[in-house]
């Protein structure tokens, strides 16, 4: 009997990392060789071609001076200072050259590589431009906060986050009918609240039974009538009830816009909380159609599970899975901590243990996608996890393009995001807009990132450089 475990877990370990050797095998003929135009996403060329190798229609829609920028941030964010420090060189900066003169040169680099505009009116352009290429736009305004930025008084910050409320539902009524935006639950509750609630709900987060007045049943009655959730303080119950009513006031204008609302997943020590929120509100609104999407975040040891336990609670109370999964943006910041206060990290050990993951992940919930009404959103650049997607859904027979869409961040691998909408893929970037001031921890998070996967900005980098000498030695357009 136990050989028998022994045999299947070594199964479920070996299977996924085969299936990526097998395609890494795949993707790296195609990087490799320049001579290869032409590679399909399934292995069979007639079934789906995609030209990765081609730069210059890819680019062709940027200014030259666009191309210029990507290139000296991308090469700025491969240098372990920037990526590692990013946030303390942004203050040191603020602080030498004053706010005026950091931000416009903020302005001119990293914010404009990353962020599409101040405003919707700005972003217009970029929006229309996408759409040219197929491409949807998520909106989202890049609010956030982390414990340190927080304070115990909640009562004086509910105007803030009113504020950042009203900025979330502007973005949701700007957003295309059919299409997703996305928002973070630190823009508009309390750090402190949630890691307070998450020291409660974090024993919890890979079970199905969880102890009675932490359930989601308890929690869906606040979007209505007034709740007391045992663990916390009245001061503390007054906020979550706050955050309650905005969550709800969301998803309402979401399903009257027939808008998917797509919550963000953030650092572990927030994210159980977070988890039980978006629950709560899938709970209440996903009992026909997944208007709500949590997300999930590989790198963590724990996601598997954590998706299991989440999908038979579904079946359980009945309501529809709909998610994004990541493979997660918070790594630096999480080993640390982990480190710093002594408690096992919850990283993946590997940048492969990740991928395993991520590729497993997506195998079950795709699997869920062709039984139920539920819909995933693949959300990578990694172009080894779009082409393993599409083989999964062409194994499973998932013929429909609406209950699975692609998602890369505005900025990133816009190779990726334009080959699967030119292929007819429901894909999407995601384009937050804000006040540069506004966007400095997203900043932070895209240098880190970019650093964490050097092969795949290296890539990146030499399509724009193939653009750029096509303009400098007049060839035309391939
Ligand atoms: C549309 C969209 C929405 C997103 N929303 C969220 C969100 O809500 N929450 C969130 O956290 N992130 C989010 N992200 C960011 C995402 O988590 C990744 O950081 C980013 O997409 C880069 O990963 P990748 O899948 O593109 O693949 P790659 O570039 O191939 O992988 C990079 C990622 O692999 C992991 N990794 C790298 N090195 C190691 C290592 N040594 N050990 C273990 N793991 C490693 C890290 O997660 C790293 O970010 C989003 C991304 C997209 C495209």
């Amino acid at each position: 009997m136990s050989l028998l475990r022994i045999r299947t877990r070594h199964v479920r370990f070996i299977q996924p990392r085969m299936r990526y050797i097998q395609s890494s095998a795949l993707v790296f003929r195609v990087i490799q060789s320049p001579s290869v135009e032409n590679v399909s996403f399934c292995g069979e060329k007639e079934s789906f071609q995609l030209p990765f190798n081609n730069g210059t229609r890819i680019f062709a829609s940027k200014r030259t001076s666009e191309i210029l920028r990507s290139l000296f941030v991308l090469k700025l964010c491969s240098y372990d200072v920037v990526a590692k420090h990013s946030m303390l060189l942004m203050s040191f900066g603020q602080r030498i050259l004053g706010k005026t003169l950091f931000e416009h040169l903020l302005c001119k680099t990293m914010y404009s590589q990353f962020v599409a505009g101040e405003n919707l009116p700005a972003i217009q352009d970029t929006i229309e431009m996408l759409r040219k290429c197929g491409i949807g736009t998520m909106l989202c305004v890049p609010n956030e906060e982390d414990l340190s930025s927080d304070y115990n008084d909640f009562s004086s910050r509910e105007e803030m986050f009113d504020r950042n409320a009203k900025a979330i539902l502007d973005c949701i009524e700007k957003t295309e009918e059919g299409g997703f935006s996305q928002m973070k639950v630190t823009a508009i509750c309390s750090p402190l609240l949630l890691n307070v609630l998450n020291k409660h709900l974090g024993p919890y987060e890979t079970s199905v039974d969880i102890p009675a007045g932490l359930d989601i049943q308890n929690l869906a009655g606040g979007f209505d009538h007034k709740i007391k959730f045992p663990v916390l303080k009245d001061s503390q119950n007054a906020h979550l009830q706050n955050v309650l009513a905005r969550l709800d006031t969301f998803a309402k204008v979401c399903i009257n816009r027939n808008v998917r609302l797509v919550i963000d997943a953030e650092q572990t020590y927030l994210q159980a909380a977070i988890n039980q929120l978006v629950l709560a509100l899938q709970y209440k609104y996903n009992k026909s159609q997944p208007w709500v999407y949590n997300t999930y975040q590989c790198y963590r040891k724990d996601t598997l599970n954590r998706v299991n336990a989440n999908l038979k609670l579904m079946d359980k109370l009945s309501f529809h899975f709909g998610a994004k999964i990541v493979r997660g943006a918070y790594m630096t910041q999480e080993r640390q901590r982990a480190a710093e206060m002594s408690y096992e990290d919850p990283i993946h050990d590997s940048y492969e243990d990740t991928n395993a993951m991520y590729d497993e992940v997506i195998y079950t919930v795709l699997q869920r996608v062709r039984d139920t009404p539920a819909e995933v959103m693949v959300a990578t650049h990694n172009e080894q996890s779009v082409i393993l997607a599409v083989e999964r859904m062409k194994e499973l027979d998932i013929t429909s393009k609406d209950k699975v869409a692609f998602g890369q961040l505005y900025g990133m691998c816009d190779q990726v995001s334009y080959l699967l909408g030119q292929k007819g893929f429901s894909v999407y970037k995601s384009v937050p807009y804000g006040p540069v001031g506004e966007a400095l921890a997203y900043l932070a998070r895209r240098a880190s990132e970019n650093r964490d996967v050097i092969q795949r900005t290296e890539k990146e980098r030499s399509l724009l450089w193939l653009e750029l000498r096509r303009r400098m030695t007049l060839k035309p357009l391939t």
